[in-house]
């Protein structure tokens, strides 16, 4: 089995697919395991699913909810390597090759020779269906009335902050009256008004990483960026990092006991928060999240995240003031994970089949992990009884998953 991808939900997968005894490789474009979850310095995981993924091992083996973006990467691919998943680094796929309904193999470069990897099944985990993309499958990018996508950002961790000030801001309505006896999230706003911070940026997020005097940021904000445009992409990253410069200004000057601050780490590329979603046999809508649908065949149960949309226009949600909507508990059911036209090809991750609105709920960490687990799981149970992942039966998955330990 090939995976392409090696972000939480790639690294889930190959996992899944190994535990079962199967041969896999993971091939992963950059220079460490961990997708966003590492180099990207998100964090924390969050996102719900029923009891009994993989995710619940892997918040565990890196130590909680917090985690040091560094450790993980060792953490993560160490496991790989334990559960006899070959890992492949700075492997980007770049084409693929494929026969009726079947994917036959993919290519990368390769620093001496290009690889070719044949396989029997592959599970596109590469965030923007890069896989599934080049085999030919049709997708859908962005909102419907104008194909723009949430906007991208730049996290990174400052450290410097006084061990006294507790302030952390997570969302639209997380209000902090500071010593100075301003109210920190309104101070945001009228920064970004007065031209002290960028219009697009609207709040400063300050997410707690567990560590004193520590913050994970996520504040920088480009909108209206293709990001399947490599140089559209390296302007991004410029004009983000920009950002970052000022936004620590902002800090330093306004927030008392942010004086000091100074970058721990920043992500190692720009964070992409949406790009293609690979249509499956069935698109997971906002109104399915909305209801708490559950489905005959749902392998991914009781996943819970508002519908997060990050103006694609500007600052702030895209659909309403404050708050993001929140859904009714969901299942994700087998048809999103596999992509019409393909026999032996699935898709976990950010990049399933789902609409817009959907999308920017089940996109989180937690997740898109219980997602490759499920997926992986698939892909053994075809290998073992011989079957398509089209003919795979869904009782028979359903009943693995549960006698495994997961709520379904
Ligand atoms: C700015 C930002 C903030 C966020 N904040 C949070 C948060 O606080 N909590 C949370 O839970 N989620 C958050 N998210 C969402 C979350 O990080 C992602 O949606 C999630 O990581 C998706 O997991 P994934 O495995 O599908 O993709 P990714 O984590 O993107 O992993 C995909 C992997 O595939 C690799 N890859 C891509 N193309 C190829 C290719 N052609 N060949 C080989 N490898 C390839 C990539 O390098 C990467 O390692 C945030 C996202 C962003 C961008």
């Amino acid at each position: 089995v090939v995976v392409a991808g090696a972000g939480p939900a790639g690294i889930s997968s190959a996992i899944a697919v190994a535990r079962q005894g199967f041969k896999v490789a993971i091939l992963e474009r950059l220079g460490c395991v961990g997708g966003n979850l590492t180099g990207g310095c998100v964090g924390p995981i969050m996102g719900s699913v029923s009891k009994g993924t993989f995710g619940d091992e892997i918040i565990k083996l890196l130590g909680g909810e917090f985690y040091d973006f560094n450790k993980a990467k060792f953490l993560l691919h160490e496991l790989l390597i334990k559960n006899n998943v070959d890992v492949f680094l700075f492997t980007t796929v770049s084409e693929v090759t494929t026969k009726d309904n079947f994917v036959k193999s993919v290519k990368a470069y390769g620093k001496t020779n290009n690889h070719v990897f044949n396989a029997k099944f592959f599970i596109d985990c590469t965030g923007d269906g890069d896989l599934c993309y080049k085999a030919g499958c049709e997708y859908k990018i962005g909102r419907d009335r104008d194909g723009l996508t949430q906007p991208v950002s730049l996290m990174y961790v400052i450290e410097g902050i006084d061990k006294n000030q507790t302030l952390t801001c997570c969302h639209e309505e997380h209000y902090t009256t500071l010593s100075n006896g301003k109210e920190y999230l309104s101070m945001c706003r009228q920064a970004c008004k007065d031209g002290i911070l960028p219009p697009s940026i609207n709040i400063v997020r300050l997410y707690n990483n567990g560590k004193q005097g520590e913050r994970i940021v996520n504040a920088t904000q480009l909108n209206k960026v293709n990001v399947l445009d490599e140089y559209e992409i390296a302007k991004a990253e410029l004009e983000l990092r920009r950002q970052m410069v000022v936004v620590n200004e902002f800090l330093k000057k306004y927030v008392p006991g942010f004086e000091n601050i100074s970058v721990k780490s920043c992500s190692e590329f720009v964070g992409i928060r949406e790009s293609r979603r690979i249509l499956g046999e069935y698109v997971l809508t906002a109104e399915d999240c909305l209801s708490g649908k559950t489905f005959y065949d749902g392998i991914v149960h009781k996943a819970d995240f508002p519908l997060d949309i990050h103006n694609p226009d500007g600052a702030g949600q895209s659909e309403q003031e404050g708050l993001p909507p929140t859904v009714t508990p969901y299942d994700i059911p087998y048809r999103c994970f596999t992509p019409k036209g393909f026999d032996n090809l699935f898709v976990a991750g950010r990049c399933i089949s789902g609409d817009h609105r959907a999308h920017a709920s089940y996109r989180v960490m937690r997740i898109c992990l219980a997602m490759g687990q499920a997926v992986g799981v698939a892909c053994g149970l075809c290998l073992k009884n011989q079957v398509t992942s089209k003919q795979l039966s869904t009782d028979l998955l359903r009943k693995t998953l549960t006698d495994m330990g997961i709520e379904l």
